[in-house]
C-alpha cells in the first residue's frame, strides 16, 4: 500500500527558500545612518618586509595593486611567503569627536595593523618567532591622533604566510574588510553570524530530538544517525562563525575539531543512508568511512596543524566520493518514485553545490560568503521530514492493519454466532422428521403450563401414537417407515397453529401442546388430527401405505392448574392413549 507523503520535495523547496531569504534580510539590517565604509577594493600591495612602509607618507606608488579581499596567491604571487606589505589610504567622513573602528576579516597565515603608522595589534605572530593564526575577525579601535590632516588615515597590513599554505591562502581573503563609527561597526559584526547562530540552535534542536528518540525505541537506528550527523552539522556550522572564540579562544584546537568534522560527516551520512533504506552497508563504503575515520584521527592527534593542512585536499576529495557514493545509491529509490529518497536527494544535491562553492572560495577562486551550512540545513531538514512522512506512513500502515484485524474479529463473531446458533437448533431438532425434539418438548411443555398458571388460562396436550407401526416396519421396510412417520410430521405440522408446538416424542409417538384449549377445543383439535392422518394416503418407495393414529388427551383448567405438575400431565395423556388403542385404534379420547 503507497501512502502519500505529508510533505512534498517541492512545498519543502519553497520552504528551505523562504528561511534562507529571511536570513539574508536580517544580516542586511544594518542601521542606514552613519553606514561603514566598505574596504574591500584595491589596496597597494609589496612583497618584503620594511617597518617603514608603515608610515602614512612611506612612498608606495612604485607597488602592486590588488583586491582584497583575495589571496595574493590567486593575483600573480603564488611564489610568495614569508612577509609582505599592504597599504590603502581612506577617507573618514565622520568628525574626529566620533570615534571610529577598523574591522578586519580573514588574513592568512598571521598579520599586525598600522593606522597612521601606529601599530594597533594583529593576530598570530609575525617572524622570527611566528605563530599561524588566520581564522579570527578582529576590530580595532582608530585613536583620533592617527588621522591625516585632510581627514583620511593610512592602513598598512604586515602580513605573513607560512611554508606550505596553498596559493589560495595569502593575505586577506576573507569577512568583513570595513571602516567606520565603533556603534555601527560593532552592531554589524553582531549581525553577521547571527544566521549562522540561528542554523546551529537549529540543527541542535533537531539532533537532540532524534538522538531522543533513538534512545526511546532502539529498533529506530536510522533516528540514531541522523541525530548525530546533525550534532555534527551543527558543531562544524559552530566552528565556521566567530561565535567559537566565545566558548573556547584555542585557534589550533578549534580548527582541528572542525576539520574532525569534514571527515564525521560523510561517514556519518553514509551510515544514515544505508541504514534508512535498510540495506547492509557494502564493503567498498565500509572502507570509506573507516579511511576517513583514520584520517580524522591523525588529523586530530599529530601535534600542531600542519597534518590536518596537509590532509585536507584529500579529505575534501573523500568527501566528494562519499557524496558520489550516497547519490548512485539513492538513485534507483529516486526514480522508484520514493518521496523520501527524493527528499534526501535534494539535500544531498544542495551539500555537494555548496560544498563545492566554498571549495572554490576556499581556494580564493571567487569571494563570496561561504554557503556550506545551508547546505546542511537543507538536508538536515530534508531528512527530517524524510524521517516525517516516514513515520506518517508507518502509523498509516498500523491504521490499516487494526482495520483489518477488527473487520477479521467481527466476521469470525458472526460465523461463530451463526455456527452456535446452528448447533443450538440442531440440538433441539429430531434428526428423521426435523421436529422439535423430546428435550425441547419438555422445555416448550414447562414454559407453555407456566405461562398458562400465570394468565389463568386451560393448557392441553396430546399425545399420539401410529397405530400398528411395527406391521408397517414388517410390511415394507424399517426404510419405509421411517419415510412414513417424515410424512406423519408434516402432515401434523401443518395441521397445527402456528402457536401450537408439535416435536417426536420418541419411537412413532408425537406429542401436540395446545395452549389456551379447553376440553373441548383440544379434542376437537385431536379429532381433526386423526382425520387428517387417516384420510392421507402415504407414498413410501413404490408402495402407498394408510395410517391411523390414536391419540391421547390431557387438559388441565381451574384449581388443578395449580395443583398438578407436567409429569403427571403427560402420564394422564399416556393413560388416555392406553384406552383409545384399547377401544380399537383410530380414535381420540381425553382424559376429564
Ligand atoms: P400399537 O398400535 O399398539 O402402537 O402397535 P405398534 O406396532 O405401533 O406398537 P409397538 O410399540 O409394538 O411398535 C412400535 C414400533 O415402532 C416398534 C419399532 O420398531 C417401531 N419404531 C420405533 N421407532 C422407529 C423409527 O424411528 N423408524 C422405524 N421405521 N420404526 C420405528
Ligand atoms: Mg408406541
Ligand atoms: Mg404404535
Amino acid at each position: 500500500m503507497v501512502t502519500p507523503a505529508i510533505i512534498a520535495p517541492r512545498t519543502m523547496l519553497v520552504l528551505g527558500l523562504w528561511v534562507v531569504l529571511l536570513c539574508g534580510t536580517a544580516c542586511r539590517l544594518a542601521p542606514a545612518r552613519e553606514t561603514p565604509r566598505t574596504l574591500a577594493g584595491p589596496w597597494k600591495f609589496q612583497p618584503g618586509d620594511d617597518l617603514a612602509w608603515a608610515a602614512p607618507d612611506a612612498d608606495d606608488r612604485t607597488w602592486t595593486t590588488l583586491q582584497v579581499p583575495k589571496s595574493w596567491g590567486r593575483q600573480g604571487f603564488h611564489e610568495v611567503y614569508g612577509l609582505a606589505w599592504y597599504r590603502t589610504r581612506v577617507a573618514v567622513p565622520w568628525p574626529s569627536t566620533e570615534p571610529i573602528a577598523l574591522a578586519l576579516g580573514k588574513i592568512d597565515s598571521a598579520y599586525e595593523v598600522y593606522v597612521g603608522g601606529r601599530r594597533l595589534g594583529g593576530v598570530g605572530q609575525l617572524p622570527p618567532s611566528p605563530v599561524m593564526e588566520y581564522d579570527r575577525h578582529r576590530i580595532y579601535v582608530v585613536p583620533a591622533s592617527t588621522r591625516e590632516p585632510d581627514g583620511s588615515i593610512v592602513i598598512a597590513l604586515r602580513v605573513w604566510r607560512a611554508e606550505g599554505k596553498s596559493a589560495g591562502a595569502a593575505g586577506p581573503v576573507e569577512g568583513p574588510f570595513e571602516v567606520g563609527p565603533i556603534g555601527p561597526i560593532l552592531e554589524r559584526d553582531k549581525l553577521a553570524e547571527a544566521a549562522q547562530l540561528a542554523v546551529v540552535l537549529l540543527f541542535v534542536g533537531v539532533a537532540v530530538f532524534h538522538l531522543g528518540l533513538r534512545l526511546l525505541r532502539p529498533e529506530a537506528a536510522a533516528y540514531g544517525w541522523f541525530g548525530l550527523l546533525a550534532l555534527e552539522s551543527a558543531l562544524y556550522a559552530f566552528l565556521r562563525t566567530q561565535w567559537k572564540y566565545m566558548v573556547f579562544d584555542d585557534f589550533v584546537m578549534l580548527k582541528k575539531v572542525e576539520h574532525l568534522m569534514i571527515y564525521l560527516v560523510p561517514v556519518t551520512f553514509l551510515q544514515f543512508l544505508w541504514v534508512f533504506f535498510g540495506r547492509p552497508v557494502p564493503r567498498g563504503v565500509r572502507m570509506l568511512q573507516a579511511g576517513l575515520l583514520a584520517g580524522g584521527a591523525l588529523a586530530l592527534l599529530a601535534p600542531g596543524l600542519d597534518t590536518a593542512l596537509a590532509l585536507l585536499p584529500g579529505v575534501q576529495v573523500a568527501a566528494f566520493t562519499a557524496a558520489g557514493a550516497g547519490t548512485v545509491f539513492v538513485m534507483p529509490f529516486i526514480r522508484a518514485g520514493d518521496p523520501e529518497a527524493r527528499l534526501l536527494g535534494l539535500g544531498a544535491l544542495a551539500v555537494v553545490l555548496t560544498i563545492g562553492s566554498d571549495f572554490l572560495i576556499e581556494r580564493n577562486f571567487y569571494v563570496a560568503p561561504r554557503t556550506v551550512i545551508y547546505g546542511f540545513a537543507v538536508l538536515v531538514f530534508g531528512m527530517s521530514l524524510a524521517l516525517a512522512n516516514r513515520f506518517h506512513r508507518v502509523l498509516a500502515d498500523a491504521d490499516s492493519l487494526r482495520r483489518d484485524l477488527e473487520q477479521r474479529v467481527e466476521s469470525r463473531t458472526q460465523e461463530l454466532s451463526a455456527a452456535y446458533s446452528r448447533m443450538e437448533e440442531l440440538a433441539l431438532r429430531d434428526g428423521l422428521t426435523g421436529l422439535l425434539n423430546r428435550r425441547a418438548m419438555q422445555d416448550r411443555a414447562r414454559a407453555g403450563l407456566a405461562q398458562a398458571r400465570r394468565r389463568r388460562a386451560p393448557f392441553a396436550l396430546a399425545m399420539i401414537d401410529v397405530d400398528h407401526f411395527k406391521a408397517i416396519n414388517d410390511t415394507y421396510g424399517h426404510a419405509s417407515g421411517d419415510q412414513v412417520l417424515g410424512h406423519v410430521a408434516r402432515v401434523l405440522s401443518g395441521a397445527l397453529r402456528a402457536s401450537d408446538d408439535v416435536g417426536r416424542w420418541g419411537g412413532e409417538e408425537f406429542l401436540v401442546l395446545l395452549p389456551d384449549a379447553d376440553g373441548a377445543e383440544a379434542e376437537g383439535a385431536a379429532e381433526r388430527l386423526r382425520e387428517q392422518i387417516a384420510a392421507t394416503v402415504f407414498h413410501a418407495d413404490t408402495h402407498t401405505i394408510a395410517v391411523t393414529v390414536s391419540i391421547g388427551v390431557a387438559v388441565l383448567d381451574g384449581p388443578r392448574l395449580e395443583t398438578t405438575g407436567l409429569d403427571v400431565l403427560i402420564r394422564v395423556a399416556d393413560a388416555a392413549l392406553y384406552h383409545a388403542k384399547a377401544q380399537g385404534r383410530n380414535r381420540v379420547v381425553v382424559s376429564g
